[in-house]
């Protein structure tokens, strides 16, 4: 038993059976694989692909789509009909990010979340 410093060999130095920096530096690693996982298995659940946008569109997404299930009040989002085909719907959820709906009559459907640039290429509906 021996209370000296001691250099491990990962190069830290330290006490101990093992290397606490590196031990919690693992926790952390670990801890943060874990949490971008659980993140992921979330977009299971999503009518839509929402796994290309960054996750605070991720969230405003979702609020969207859980709101559409109780209303058709789209202009609330600020939502547009297309000039050129009425059934669908364009929600704006940043100036590069767009939802696409389609008006199902009783209620709206997302379609999918495209870039500004995607909905400039392809007009949706169109
Ligand atoms: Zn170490």
């Amino acid at each position: 038993m021996t209370t000296r410093k001691k250099t491990f060999p990962c190069g830290h130095k330290g006490y101990g059976q093992i290397c606490h920096r590196c031990a919690s530096e693992r926790a952390t690693w670990v801890q943060k694989k874990q949490e971008k996982q659980q993140w992921e298995e979330t977009f299971a659940n999503d009518p839509i692909d929402l796994r290309h946008l960054p996750a605070h569109l991720v969230v405003k997404a979702r609020t969207i789509i859980a709101r559409l299930e109780n209303t058709r009040n789209y202009t609330e989002f600020k939502g547009k009909r297309l000039r050129h085909n009425r059934t669908i719907i364009s929600i704006p959820l940043s100036r590069d990010y767009r939802m696409i709906c389609r008006d199902c009559g009783s209620r709206l459907v997302p379609e999918e979340v495209m870039s500004h640039e995607e909905y400039n290429v392809c007009k949706p509906g169109g």
